[in-house]
C-alpha cells in the first residue's frame, strides 16, 4: 500500500498541474491523495480520514456517497451517459428545469444549462448583452456591465472581466472588456454609512450612464472568494430597486450561495429579491458532477424569439450541456432537500456553529469572524488591535490549514482568511470537532 501511495505521489508531481497552486511549492510538499468519501469524511490512499470542512470546495451538500444520489446516477447510467442537448432533449433535463423554475424566485421562467459556475456567468453576461442589442434602437447602446470591487465570478475571461480581486485578475486586464465598478460595501466593519456610500455611487453612476449599462452582476448577501465578506443588510434589495428604476438587468451569481449554503435555498430570498438572470452551479448536483444553470425571465427569453432569418438565436452551447448523469444527480439532490427537510434541520446547526465560533474570538490573532449561514471566514491578523494584516509571504492561511490537516480536517484558505463551509449534512458532533481543530490549528500556526 505504502508503495502505491508513493508511486501515485511521484506521478502526480511528474504529470499534474493543480489549480490555484504554486507548483514550485507543491513539488516538495506532501498532499493527501483522496480515494474515498463517506458523509462528511474523506479518506486518502493511506487510509487516513479527514473531515471535509469546505465541502470539497463549496460543492458537497448532502455529504459524500449519498445513497439516493449514487442510486440516481447509476439508474441513468443504465440508460445512457450522455446525449446532446442540441436539437434533442432528455427527460431529466426537462424535469430539472421545471423543478428549478419552481424553487427559484418568481419571474424566472427559463433554464439554460452549462457545466460550471464561470460559464453560467458568461452566459448571463452574453444573454444580457445580446438582449439589448436585439431590442435595438437606443437600447443597443446598453453594452456595459457594472460589477463590485472584490467580486469573484469565475476564471474564464468574461467572468474575470467582471471579477475584482487584483491577485487573481489584475494581470489579465489587457485581455478583458471594460466594466464600471462600484465599491464593495461588504468589507468589515460594515455599517449603514458604507452601504449608503456604495449605493450613492451606484445611483450616481446609473443616473448618468444607465443608457449604456446592460446589467449589474453581483454575489448576493456575501462575497465568497473575496474572503467571506457579508453584505450590509438591505443592500441587495436597494440594488434591485435601482436596477429596476434605471432599466438595468440584475444578474445574481448564486454559484456559491445557492442550494442552502446561506440558510435559505437561495440567498436572494432573504431580501425578497428576484433577479433578471440567476447563475447556479456548485451545489446544484449536490456536489457530484459538473452542471450549471443560468435562469432568466420570459421577457428576456422572448427577446431571442424571432423569424429564423433574423439570426437572433442565442448562439452558445457546450458539448456536455445538460449532461444526463449530472441532471440525475441534481434532481436526486433536490429530492433530498424535500424528503429530509435539509433546510429546516440546518437552522439549529447554523446557530451551533455561531456559538462554537465565538470561542475563537479569544485567540490573539483572530481579527474577525464572519458568518452567513454555513459560509464562514475567519480572518487572521498579525495585530488585530492595530488592524495590522499578516504579509502575503507569511502564508499564514496555508500554515493554518496544514496544521488542521495534521489534525484530520481538510480546509482551504483565501489568503489570511480561513474558510469553513461544511456539507449541510454535517453532524453537530463533527461541526464542534471542526471548530475545535480550527482553533488548535490557528493557535499553533500563529504562535
Ligand atoms: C466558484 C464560483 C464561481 C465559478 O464557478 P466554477 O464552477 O468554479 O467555474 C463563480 N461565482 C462564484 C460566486 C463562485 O463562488
Amino acid at each position: 500500500m505504502a508503495s502505491r501511495s508513493h508511486r501515485l505521489r511521484q506521478d502526480d508531481k511528474r504529470y499534474v498541474w493543480h489549480p490555484f497552486t504554486q507548483m514550485a511549492d507543491w513539488l516538495h510538499e506532501r498532499h493527501p491523495i483522496i480515494e474515498r468519501g463517506e458523509g462528511s469524511v474523506l479518506i486518502d490512499v493511506d487510509g487516513r480520514r479527514y473531515l471535509d470542512g469546505v465541502s470539497s470546495l463549496w460543492v458537497t451538500v448532502h455529504g459524500h456517497r449519498k445513497q439516493a444520489i449514487d442510486r440516481a446516477i447509476r439508474a441513468q447510467l443504465g440508460k445512457v451517459a450522455h446525449t446532446s442537448f442540441l436539437g434533442l432533449s432528455h427527460p431529466l433535463a426537462i424535469e430539472l428545469a421545471k423543478a428549478l423554475v419552481r424553487i427559484t424566485p418568481d419571474g424566472l421562467a427559463k433554464v439554460f444549462y452549462s457545466d460550471n459556475g464561470s460559464t453560467a456567468v458568461e452566459i448571463a453576461l452574453k444573454m444580457a448583452f445580446q438582449y439589448w442589442q436585439q431590442r435595438g434602437g437606443a437600447f443597443a447602446r446598453k453594452t456595459r456591465f457594472i460589477a463590485l470591487e472584490e467580486a469573484y465570478h469565475g476564471d474564464t475571461v468574461g467572468a474575470v472581466s467582471v471579477g475584482g480581486i487584483d491577485l487573481f485578475h489584475q494581470l489579465y486586464r489587457p485581455l478583458l472588456f471594460p466594466i464600471r465598478r462600484i465599491p464593495s460595501p461588504y468589507r468589515a466593519p460594515w455599517n449603514r454609512r458604507r452601504r449608503l456610500d456604495a449605493l450613492a455611487r451606484l445611483e450616481s453612476m446609473l443616473s448618468r450612464h444607465h443608457d449604456q449599462v446592460a446589467g449589474l452582476v453581483m454575489e448576493p448577501l456575501i462575497q465568497g472568494a473575496a474572503g467571506m465578506l457579508p453584505a450590509p443588510s438591505g443592500f441587495l434589495k436597494a440594488v434591485r430597486s435601482l436596477c429596476s428604476q434605471y432599466n438595468v438587468l440584475l444578474i445574481l451569481d448564486e454559484v456559491a450561495t445557492g442550494f442552502g449554503r446561506t440558510g435559505t435555498m437561495f440567498a436572494c430570498e432573504q431580501e425578497g429579491v428576484a433577479p433578471d438572470l440567476l447563475c447556479l452551479a456548485k451545489g446544484l448536483t449536490g456536489g457530484y458532477l459538473p452542471l450549471a444553470a443560468t435562469l432568466t425571465t420570459q421577457q428576456i427569453f422572448d427577446g431571442f424569439c424571432a423569424p429564423y432569418g433574423e439570426k437572433k438565436a442565442f448562439f452558445h452551447g457546450h458539448s456536455y450541456t445538460a449532461n444526463p448523469l449530472a441532471c440525475a444527480a441534481a434532481l436526486a439532490s433536490l429530492q433530498c432537500f424535500r424528503r429530509e427537510q435539509t433546510l429546516k434541520r440546518l437552522q439549529p446547526k447554523i446557530a451551533l456553529l455561531r456559538r462554537e465560533l465565538e470561542s475563537l474570538r479569544l485567540l490573539a490573532h483572530v481579527g474577525d469572524i464572519r458568518q452567513v449561514g454555513f459560509m464562514v471566514g475567519i480572518e487572521l491578523m498579525e495585530d488585530p488591535k492595530r488592524g495590522k494584516a499578516y504579509p502575503y509571504e507569511a502564508k499564514m492561511g496555508i500554515r493554518t490549514i496544514l496544521e488542521a490537516r495534521r489534525r484530520g480536517l481538510i480546509i482551504r484558505p483565501l489568503g489570511n482568511v480561513i474558510v469553513l463551509m461544511p456539507p449541510l449534512s454535517i453532524s453537530s458532533k463533527d461541526l464542534i470537532r471542526m471548530v475545535r481543530i480550527v482553533g488548535d490549528a490557528i493557535r499553533v500556526a500563529t504562535e
